[in-house]
């Protein structure tokens, strides 16, 4: 695997990266071999050449037990916001799992996004670290539908197998989720989709599922996106192109109805969907552990 030098792995997250409640966010790995369609990493914003071959840091551990040890404050450590910490190269080389023994190690929190079965291999790490921080996991699905998935995530494992994912970790008491972002104007956004993630989300025993009715094409992603979806719905392309010109954010055209259907269906199952909601209650698994901040 290809190696690429750098001095720093941690980031401090800042008010607008603190996704799910973080701390701090880091990358351990470049690019990502899923295939996801609509997949935002590829935005010429994040300098990522060659996105569908995974890289991976010099001295990734040996960087990051440097950080965490010279940190004056724990605080939750967000994986995998540009590319999937569980991908095919991490079942040999570990990189990820030594970054948990880490976090485990200094006392740090984990929030990880993953469409990966890999997750379970690290249950007992992630058992260990919820010991005395906190741990959220969001298990990203876009459809219940195999098939659609199949084509919009080419080299990620069914829907079926991610939900059964989330029943597993829950079954083992980790406090995880669905994250269904994004969401497809014209493919994944009918009610039908909706309603269905949620009830597999509560089916599985999901603590929350978090979404957001759209999805951001920047460049770069834009034309990777058009170029897929067309040859899948052929015009398709050119209807986004006709409604959402050169919007980067195209939200669902049935925005507000969708909504409104998720949050019904939300409450129906007593499943958490807002995120600061979300966030307090990952949190409060330990009260007692001084966080950086909460929002
Ligand atoms: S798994 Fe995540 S990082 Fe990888 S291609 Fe899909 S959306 Fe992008």
């Amino acid at each position: 695997m290809e190696c690429i030098k750098t001095r720093t792995i941690m980031t401090k997250s800042n008010r607008g990266q603190r996704w799910f409640g973080s701390d701090y966010h880091m990358n351990l790995y470049r690019g990502c071999s899923y295939g996801c369609i609509y997949c935002d990493s590829r935005a010429d914003a994040y300098h990522i050449n060659n996105f569908d071959v995974i890289k991976t840091k010099e001295n990734a551990l040996q960087i990051l037990e440097e950080e965490l040890a010279s940190k004056q404050q724990k605080g939750v450590v967000s994986f995998g916001t540009l590319s999937d910490p569980y991908n095919e190269l991490e079942k040999d080389y570990k990189i990820t799992r030594g970054a948990l023994e880490l976090i485990k190690k200094y006392e740090f929190g984990v929030s990880i996004d993953t469409k990966s079965d890999l997750i379970l291999r690290d249950i007992d790490l992630l058992q260990d670290i919820q010991k005395n921080n906190n741990v959220i996991i969001k298990i990203s699905v876009t459809t219940y539908d195999d098939a659609l998935a199949k084509v919009l995530e080419p080299n990620v494992i069914s829907s079926s197998k991610r939900f059964a994912v989330l029943k597993k970790l829950r079954e083992n008491n980790i406090y995880a989720g669905i994250l269904m972002t994004p969401v497809l104007p014209f493919v994944t956004d009918s009610e039908k989709n909706i309603k269905e993630c949620v009830k597999m989300a509560a089916k599985n025993n999901a603590k929350f599922i978090y979404t957001k009715m759209g999805l951001n094409l920047r460049k770069k992603v834009k034309e990777y996106y058009y170029k897929h979806i067309d040859e899948l719905y052929p015009g398709l392309a050119k209807d986004y192109q006709v409604v959402y010109g050169n919007n980067v954010t195209c939200n669902s055209l049935q925005y507000n109805h969708i909504l409104e259907t998720f949050i019904l269906e939300c409450n129906k199952y007593h499943l958490l969907c807002d995120m600061e909601e979300i966030v307090k209650d990952y949190k409060k698994t330990i009260p007692n552990r001084e966080q950086i901040s909460l929002f």
